[in-house]
């Protein structure tokens, strides 16, 4: 059983209303306990809908969202589904509640009702995981942007969900803060084999996953790749260079530069999407 499954997934907000926006529809996909999942997609395309109808802040109004086979129109399940998905949200200030670390990543659990000594040893495993225990007894206020994130990010681990959601989080980061988010969400999933979705503008982060779903104009870029639903793999997706570019992204770097260089009559091979590959593809050249 898929850990989230949507299904002919439509949302409108303001429905019947002024102001009435069609955000998604027709959004079919499911994901598997232990992916690593990026969605991309132009702004506007329905990404944080989407983020908001997997842990039920938002019910769809057509179509069923399943987490771990729980409808989130089934308002029994709604408890155990805000446990099963965390999300971490692009502003890591508006994340922030105490003002000593360890009680504002200590906030989730408390609310779970959990003993004390399952909290501590919770707050001491998540703030672990994210490489801030040194900084357990200081202020968020005076750290980095990335180190913000990061306890924001040990905050939803503390509730132990299986799956992370992170919407744009590392958006209002400087390259390093988004590179120390990167580096934590990938060994979540690889050492920890939690699921993460990880919604992001920036390609590089998306190619770092180990499959990606583009959205635009409300809807999956349906039946354009190969496998189920209009999801397929990094290479299939990245291939498609003038897909991605209608879909309104822009390649990463390294596959701009190969591009560009295969246009110039450099012979390239495709699927080039990191650093590591170009600089190996170059080097094999000589
Ligand atoms: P993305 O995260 O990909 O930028 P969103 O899911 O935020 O896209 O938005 C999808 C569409 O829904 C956009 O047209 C956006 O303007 C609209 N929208 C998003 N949130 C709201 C809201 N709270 N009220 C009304 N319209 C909204
Ligand atoms: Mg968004």
């Amino acid at each position: 059983m898929p850990i989230i499954e949507f299904d002919n997934v439509a949302f409108t907000y303001n429905a019947g209303m002024e102001g009435e926006v069609k955000a998604v529809s027709g959004v079919s996909f499911s994901i598997e306990e232990g992916e690593f999942v990026a969605l991309v997609g132009h702004n506007g395309s329905g990404k944080s809908t989407v983020a908001r109808l997997m842990n039920g802040l938002l019910l769809p109004d057509v179509g069923a969202v399943r987490v771990d086979g729980m409808s989130t129109a089934d308002k029994k399940h709604l408890f155990d589904i805000r446990k099963t998905v965390g999300v971490v949200f692009q502003n890591p200030d508006n994340q922030m509640i105490a003002t000593i670390i360890e009680d504002d990543v200590a906030f989730g659990p408390e609310n779970l009702g959990l003993p004390p000594a399952e909290i501590r040893a919770r707050v001491d495993w998540a703030l672990d995981a994210v490489g801030m225990s040194d900084h357990k007894r200081g202020t968020p206020f005076r750290l980095s942007g990335g180190q913000k994130q990061r306890v924001a990010i040990a905050g939803v681990l503390a509730i132990r969900p299986r799956v992370m959601v992170l919407d744009e989080a590392t958006a209002m980061l400087d390259p390093k803060g988004r590179d120390e988010v990167m580096r934590v969400v990938t060994a979540l999933n690889r050492e920890h084999k939690m699921t993460v979705v990880m919604i992001t503008h920036f390609m590089e982060e998306a190619a770092a996953a180990d499959r990606i779903i583009v959205m635009k104009d409300g809807g999956i870029l349906q039946n354009k790749y190969a496998s189920v639903n209009g999801v397929g793999t990094m290479d299939e997706v990245f291939g498609r260079t003038a897909e991605i570019r209608a879909a309104g992204l822009e390649l990463p770097l390294p596959s701009r530069i190969a591009d560009k260089l295969r246009r110039d009559g450099v012979p390239l091979p495709g699927g080039i999407l990191t650093d590591a590959a170009l600089t190996e593809a170059l080097c094999r050249l000589r």
